[in-house]
């Protein structure tokens, strides 16, 4: 299960109404003071603070912020629920009053979990053992790290599959929708306007329809004009069925999509929230099953093969019911972390006694070695790497250090190692979460047998979209080879080594180097080596020379041809042959990355694209276990 940081807390309720925790203040017996916490409907991740006070309530609603911090709207930041609620019992700092009493949950009353909460274990499970193929602890691991990038895409996407979604539909066809049949007040539609990419929302009240434009501010949240500001449609949509914020009334009955085969009850007019929660439990738990069909469907659109729809318990799901829908593939969240606890890692300076460290050493280098280790934190213990400095590397070498912890302190994404802080002690160290795997070149190398071509698709579309994050955020890695993407499983590669990498400034595609150092030459761009300037597009073209040395199982680049005999060979004109395992579509892409001109060449946008489209032509393309499944059991 992941965890709510808040479960620990004795006075979390979990996802309560506003109405339900001030019952619960009540019963405890209103001293001013008296407080709880629960769990906030509107944003991810955030919850709400209640507080009594001379003898009324005071609700204040806590954000999750996108670097995992959370404050009261104009509070100051904190790094958890726990870390929160002890700052105001000691300073009121603008609250109605210091948090005096907690205001304790009985023994009866469990937590309440939240909608998305108590699916999202299963969604994720589920997915990931479908498309990546994984179980057990392998499995267990992609989940951790893969889970920030699906639930936002679960809960973002949620309300395409709601039943009042009716997708790309003008004002007219929405006014004729609402109009047939019966025209209740609050019946309702969302749909996408036409023109702008924004949403619409059209109710009927008084055998008329209303037409509001759903506004979405920068940060990407949703609202009414004026009204409460959601994290996603479908909760602004379940907001609205509670409250009218601004509109003519509430929310009524979904006027129905065409998709929306099995008809979904309406809500009574008055339930509790507990109903409401179960109600819509069972609605988004449907709506998600749909986004995971989807999502297989997508993926068999590249080579227009569609498995029985075996997948995914939803038989009686239409296949062929999903409409055409906007690109939205399970890696392209970057950035988003909701439900990510900070508080487990980025402990930037980590203290020698959580440190316990193996005398076998993992890899060595010109700084010194990288050392297995534990990591003891609160919630547990995990396995790391550790990069320790020589004690007689001084100043230059720390300050090198430094920097690549710095740079890597900056990023976060599943398919690039994550550094969890740094330690100094009896020398620097460098504490990074373990790919035990090890180097992808030495792993082919060693298991040329067991590997598939389709797998190393698989790893090496997982370092395009790692390569593709550090491009969106402006980073050049500069040593992007096989030697450095790492190994976590055989199905989960991860970039790792920020040695030589630099953050870009805003305004500035590359970054100039004054000297040449010590440079890995076979798999710099021309740029690189002639006019010292490195950009994502070179990193592309060191892309290119990976997936040579992966698909040749860990081949050495340019075989024997030193670096100055390497640069004749590229300025003739000439490539690298396609290694002997290679599909042909790769090395199509090899070539491309070894575009002369970095102006030509494409972008890890576009790498990314291109693998993405194969691994998934590929991964239906070798999976008909639908035969076997509709198989008749033997007798
Ligand atoms: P260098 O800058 O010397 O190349 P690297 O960061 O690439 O340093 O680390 C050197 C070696 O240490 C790697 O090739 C790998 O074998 C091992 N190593 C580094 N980081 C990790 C890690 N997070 N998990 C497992 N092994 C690692
Ligand atoms: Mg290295």
């Amino acid at each position: 299960m992941s965890i709510d940081p808040a479960a620990e807390l004795p006075f979390f309720y979990g996802s309560i109404s506003r109405s339900e925790a001030e019952q619960h203040l009540k019963l405890a017996g209103m001293a001013d003071g008296l407080f709880l916490l629960r769990q906030c409907l509107r944003s991810l991740g955030g919850y709400v603070l209640s507080i009594v006070s001379n003898l009324e309530f005071h609700h204040y609603s806590i954000e999750k912020q996108l670097n995992g911090t959370y404050c009261i709207t104009g509070g100051k930041p904190h790094c958890g629920p726990a870390e929160l609620c002890e700052f105001y019992s000691k300073d009121s700092d603008g609250l109605v009053c210091t948090l005096k009493k907690p205001c304790l949950r009985s023994p009866d009353t469990p937590i309440q979990p939240g909608v998305f909460d108590s699916l999202r274990e299963n969604m994720l499970r589920e997915y990931v053992k479908q498309t990546w193929n994984l179980e057990g602890e392998a499995m267990e691991q992609a989940i951790i790290s893969q889970a920030p990038q699906l639930e936002k895409l679960i809960a973002t996407t949620a309300h395409e599959k709601m039943p009042w979604y009716h997708g790309k539909v003008g004002r007219n066809e929405g006014e004729r929708r609402l109009y047939s049949g019966a025209q209740p007040d609050g019946k309702f539609l969302v749909r996408d306007r036409e023109e702008s990419g924004t949403f619409a929302l059209s109710m009927m009240y008084g055998k008329t329809v209303y037409h509001y434009q759903i506004l979405q501010d920068k940060s990407g949240k949703y609202s009414m004009p004026e009204g409460t500001k959601f994290d996603t449609i479908w909760q602004l949509v379940e907001y609205l069925k509670m409250k009218p914020d601004g509109l003519m009334t509430v929310l009524g009955e979904a006027c129905l999509n065409g998709r929306a085969v099995e008809k979904t009850p309406s809500l009574p007019a008055t339930v509790s929230t507990g109903h409401i929660l179960t109600f819509l439990s069972q609605q988004i738990f449907h709506c998600l099953r749909f986004i995971l069909l989807s999502l297989f469907q997508r993926r068999t659109g590249a080579n227009g093969y569609t498995p029985p729809p075996r997948a995914v318990p939803a038989a009686s799901t239409p296949v062929a019911a999903v409409p055409a829908e906007r690109e939205v593939l399970p890696m392209d969240c970057s950035g988003f972390n909701p439900y990510h606890n900070p508080n487990d890692v980025r402990r930037f300076n980590i203290q020698r006694s959580q440190l316990l460290m193996d005398e076998v050493e993992l890899g060595s280098g010109n700084f010194g070695s990288v050392k297995k280790g534990v990591l003891k934190t609160d919630s547990g213990q995990i396995d790391v790497a550790i990069k320790v400095l020589k004690s007689e590397n001084e100043k230059l070498v720390k300050e090198e250090m430094m920097r690549e912890a710095e740079i890597m302190h900056q990023l976060s994404n599943p398919f690039i190692v994550r550094m969890l802080g740094l330690c100094n002690a009896e020398n620097l160290m460098l504490v990074m979460e373990m790919a035990s795997a090890g180097p992808l070149n030495k792993f082919l190398n060693s298991n040329k047998d067991t590997v598939t071509a389709e797998n190393i698709v698989n790893l090496m579309h997982q370092v395009s979209m790692g390569m593709k994050y550090l491009e969106e955020k402006n980073f050049v890695h500069r040593d992007l080879a096989a030697r450095n993407v790492l190994l976590v499983n055989q199905q989960f590669a991860k970039i790792s080594d920020f040695g030589l990498s630099k953050a870009l400034g805003e305004d500035d595609n590359y970054y100039k180097a004054r000297t040449a150092g010590k440079w890995p030459l076979k798999w710099y761009a021309p740029e690189c080596i002639i006019f010292h300037k490195f950009s994502s597009k070179s990193d592309v073209w060191s892309f290119g020379i990976t997936m040579w040395e992966a698909f040749s199982y860990g081949g050495k680049p340019y075989k024997k041809m030193k670096g100055p005999e390497v640069i004749r060979f590229i300025e003739s004109g000439s490539r690298m042959d396609c290694p002997a395992a290679c599909p042909e579509r790769m090395y199509e892409l090899m070539k491309e990355c070894w575009t002369y001109k970095h102006e030509e060449r494409p972008d890890f946008k576009k790498v990314e694209e291109s693998m993405r489209f194969y691994h998934y032509s590929l991964s239906n393309k070798v999976k008909p276990e639908g035969a076997a499944a509709d198989a008749e059991p033997d007798k």
